[in-house]
């Protein structure tokens, strides 16, 4: 099944999302409302997909960066990005600690804002304090890609979108930025990727 991914736009992207308590994470709602984000998530495909990205204005969302996702990328570029494979997780009621506020800069996309690309600095290294599905306590420490996917996605379930984040003349449609990269243009732009 496929779920319709809310684009920007639409005044759900902009509120501050409900938290969850912790027997409605245990309820058999939000285990069937994970699932479903998990398969939209890999659908688009996405390494990450925040809950009001699909309509529902909770303090939730889902993150999984494959290893097949990175194939694309060479060694140089991984590295630079500090990007490792995520497993799939759940994170609710997020809250986040800069620990190493960098910048770091690259370009970064959203499923609620498609086809478009921007650079956007993010803190090189997080801690985020969560619930996970079943409700239990859990302490994330991040650093490089999955520091700014944690992000990116904490961002949305507080109303906020990259646009807000980015450098406004480094914005670019996907197409544009894959000619740009192709013709050598690109200077050390990369790959974007899509944390959500
Ligand atoms: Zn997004």
């Amino acid at each position: 099944m496929s779920l319709k991914i809310v684009e920007a736009g639409f005044p759900v992207l902009r509120q501050v999302a409900r938290p969850l308590r912790p027997e409605e994470i245990r309820s058999a709602p939000i285990a069937r409302l994970i699932e479903k984000m998990w398969q939209a998530m890999r659908a688009a495909p996405g390494v990450g997909l925040a809950a009001p990205q699909i309509g529902e204005s909770l303090q939730l969302a889902v993150i999984e960066d494959r290893p097949e996702y990175q194939e694309g990328l060479d060694a140089a570029e991984l590295a630079a990005r500090g990007r490792v494979p995520v497993p799939f997780h759940v994170i609710i009621n997020p809250r986040l600690t800069i620990v190493d506020p960098g910048p770091a800069e690259f370009f970064e996309g959203c499923l609620s804002v498609p086809n478009y690309l921007a650079l956007v600095p993010r803190a090189r290294a997080v801690r985020v304090d969560a619930l996970d599905h079943e409700a239990n306590p859990i302490t994330i420490e991040a650093q490089g890609w999955y520091a700014r996917i944690l992000q990116h996605e904490i961002d949305h379930l507080g109303g906020t979108l990259y646009v807000d984040r980015m450098q406004s003349r480094t914005f670019t449609t996907a197409a544009a930025f894959a000619e740009a990269r192709q013709q050598g243009q690109a200077r050390q732009q990369g790959t974007g990727g899509n944390p959500d």
